[in-house]
């Protein structure tokens, strides 16, 4: 009968035999030699001709997302609040538009909405991490520890922020019970329906887009929809010269 004392000396050896191996794998070269995880990351692809519907006042997109996200209705432009909405192309695209610019492309309003930065200066400034980037890429909002200080809206290029300057929840027109509302004193815009990314669904702009003018996916993944109209259509990105990298591509 093995005593108390070998068998732990035994099997203390053989667990350091063990550990012994994995270090020797892992210098060699085995872990290495293993395939790193892919890491999805999200990205929109807009073609603004495909959009020409919205020279013709079509907002399906925008009524889509705002009732998804109860975004409140104000007539007073000082109160407005977005997550998308149309700007013409040389306001979009200031340093890109010239007196040569196509008519189609020039006179068509462009979707515009917050550009989920790979390099956002809005989450740079919070000084209460109430904004964030998630690993996919997603620019998040935590509106309860928004503290109202505008930094974030200050520090965006796009004006992509909208801050709520009065209560909003007596002007979203048809409130949705499955989606938070928001107060007074906070900023919010985009999340890129993460909610419904987590249930495997597409934003709703791009769900309710008739024209298709609106792809999403994982620019990661070399088979996506996404990749493959990058890599066939030449695309522009709202101010690149800031270097804030944004993951919304516009495809000419
Ligand atoms: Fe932040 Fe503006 Fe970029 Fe959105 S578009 S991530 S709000 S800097």
């Amino acid at each position: 009968m093995i005593s108390r004392k070998t068998f732990l000396r035994v099997s203390g050896f053989s667990m350091l035999a063990v550990a012994g191996k994995k270090v020797i794998a892992a210098l060699s070269g085995g872990v290495q030699n293993a395939a790193p995880p892919a890491v999805t990351r999200w990205a929109m692809v807009v073609d603004p001709r495909k959009c020409s519907h919205a020279a013709q006042g079509c907002v399906k997109c925008v009524s889509a997302c705002h009732a998804a996200h109860n975004v409140p209705s104000f007539h007073d432009p000082r109160h407005e609040v977005k997550w998308i909405w149309k700007e013409p192309f040389a306001r979009a695209f200031p340093s890109q538009a010239n007196r040569y610019t196509e008519a189609v492309v020039r006179d068509t309003p462009v979707m515009v909405f917050c550009n989920h930065c790979e390099n956002p200066p809005c989450v740079r400034v919070c000084p209460t991490k109430a904004t964030w980037k998630r690993e996919d890429g997603v620019v998040m909002m935590d509106w309860h520890r928004c503290i109202g200080c505008r930094y974030c809206v200050a520090a965006c290029p796009y004006g992509s922020r909208s801050f709520n300057w009065v209560d909003p929840r007596p002007r979203i027109p048809q409130l949705d019970a499955d989606f938070p509302t928001r107060t007074k004193g906070v900023v919010e815009k985009c999340n890129l329906c993460e909610e419904r990314l987590a249930k495997g669904r597409l934003p709703a702009c791009v769900e309710a887009c008739p024209e298709k003018a609106l792809v999403f996916g994982n620019v990661n993944d070399s088979g996506s929809e996404v990749r493959r109209l990058l890599s066939s259509r030449y695309s522009i990105r709202r101010k690149p010269e800031l270097g804030t990298d944004p993951q919304v591509f516009y495809i000419l």
